[in-house]
């Protein structure tokens, strides 16, 4: 509504009553004149309210429109009042901040959200009653929760864990913080470290971080195991050596007939002992990667021979046959001197584990891009159960047999490492009293090329 249309209301009775009081010039008049005055004033009162209320009406819309999310803003009206367009001017920055901040924390909970899904620890929030309200992905696998909504749930219900839901109330209630390892029974047990702490900052609720750590936990007790069996089959040997040792100096010394016997023990058993330690330093030497294998073309023939020739006079002191069926121009890439060990590892057990008049048969082949070794023994084979794991330091079937027949329980696990090492592996298959076949398999070498004219 344009200005004009108010001030003419107000301005045409002023300018009747002046026109009345010049012509009557009478107390009448002056009454009469104020009366139209206020008639008009009424008048013109009455038509700008309806203008104001139309232009409020159109301003409401507006902002309305722009509070549901309206990208345009309508042009300004040139006849709306200036207080009004003053307040329209005002809601339309706020609107601008608020929407600016708006954008800002969407964006925050967005990059939150984002961090949070990318942890590898689970995370999750509670309210004040200590009721989940939030988690991130990594929870759920960590929870090796596949199923059910994790939102709503309380600590006891998800983990049955007393220790973990009063960490969560303590939190809760006494903004106190708990760090605490909680075991995971099931179908793959897992070892957690837990992490309850108050939201703080006058937030109720608390938030917990779980990590799991089971892989830790399982290195830290093949540690401690390693550092066990080590100490057990060195103190084995060093018993036996001290023990012998005092005897002699007891009187036993001049005895003709123990004396040899007890030094040729000694022997025996320190012997024993260097060759415990030189295994568990080429076993160490292994895993810490030291040892750089050059990797050369190997005489599959010429390796096997030489092992072979090492296990003869103990093969030949039980009656045993050892006989080698490796074509000569086979040739594997590998470091020569590991190749060798690898099967000197693998015929010396087979001689072991091989009672007398027995075979140990090694048979050689290479395929497409591999060479394959076998060492097969007509011995006392593996029970089923075992064979995944006579690869691991220290493990013997027999612990008994095998130290009497001055094993260390290393050799396999050396074998293992040295494959490994060589881009090869080794299998096992075997019968408890039918014998073993242990294959290595490494690359093959390049054949080398045909000579042109
Ligand atoms: P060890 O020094 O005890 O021979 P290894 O690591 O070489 O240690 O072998 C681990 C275990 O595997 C042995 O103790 C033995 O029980 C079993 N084993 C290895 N080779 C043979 C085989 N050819 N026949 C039967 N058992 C074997």
């Amino acid at each position: 509504m344009p200005v004009r249309a108010i001030l003419l209301p107000l301005l045409l009775p002023a300018l009747v009553v002046a026109v009345l009081v010049a012509v009557l010039d009478t107390p009448g008049g002056a009454l009469a004149a104020a009366l139209v005055t206020l008639a008009g004033s009424l008048m013109a009162l009455g038509v700008s309210r309806g203008a104001l209320q139309r232009q409020l009406d159109t301003l409401a819309l507006h902002t309305r429109g722009r509070a549901e999310g309206a990208l345009t803003v309508p042009a300004p009206d040139p006849d709306q009042l200036e207080e009004v367009a003053n307040l329209e001017g005002a809601i339309d920055s706020l609107h601008a901040r608020l929407s600016e901040q708006h954008s800002r924390l969407t964006q925050e909970a967005r990059t939150l959200t984002a961090v949070l899904d990318g942890m590898a620890e689970g995370v999750w929030v509670t309210d004040d009653a200590g009721t989940v309200v939030r988690h991130n992905d990594a929870l759920r696998d960590i929870l090796q929760s596949t199923s059910g909504e994790l939102i709503g749930q309380r600590p006891l219900a998800l983990l049955r864990n007393d220790e973990l839901h009063d960490a969560v109330m303590r939190a809760c209630r006494e903004g106190a913080s708990t760090r605490l390892e909680l075991e995971l029974e099931g179908l793959f047990p897992r070892t957690l470290s837990v992490r309850v702490t108050p939201l703080g900052r006058d937030l109720p609720g608390s938030a917990a971080v779980f990590h799991d750590i089971t892989e830790l936990r399982h290195l830290e007790k093949v540690r401690k195991d390693f550092v066990a069996n080590v100490s057990h089959e060195l103190r084995t040997p060093i018993t036996a050596i001290r023990g012998y040792a005092e005897t002699l100096q007891g009187g036993a010394l001049n005895d003709p007939v123990m004396a040899p016997k007890m030094v040729e023990i000694i022997h025996r058993q320190s012997e024993r002992l260097s060759e415990l330690v030189e295994d568990l330093l080429e076993l160490s030497r292994l895993e810490s990667r030291e040892v750089r294998l050059t990797l050369t073309e190997v005489p599959l023939a010429e390796a096997a021979a030489r092992a072979a020739d090492t296990v003869r006079p103990k093969a030949e002191g039980k009656s045993q046959r050892v006989s080698l069926h490796v074509p000569a121009e086979l040739r594997a890439l590998g470091d020569p001197r590991a190749v060798e060990q690898v099967l000197l590892n693998l015929l010396d057990n087979a001689v072991k584990y091989t009672p007398a008049g027995g075979r140990v048969d090694v048979y050689g082949a290479c395929e497409e891009d591999r060479c394959v070794v076998r060492v097969k023994d007509t011995g006392l084979g593996i029970e089923p159960r075992h064979l995944s794991r006579i690869f691991e330091r220290f493990y013997r079937v027999d612990k008994g047999r095998s130290r009497d027949m001055g094993g260390t329980g290393l050799g396999l696990s050396i074998v293992k490492h040295l494959l490994q090492a060589m881009e090869g592996e080794v299998k096992v298959e075997s019968q408890p009293n039918e014998g073993s076949t242990f294959t290595i398999f490494l690359p093959r070498a390049a054949p080398p090329k045909a000579a042109t004219g």
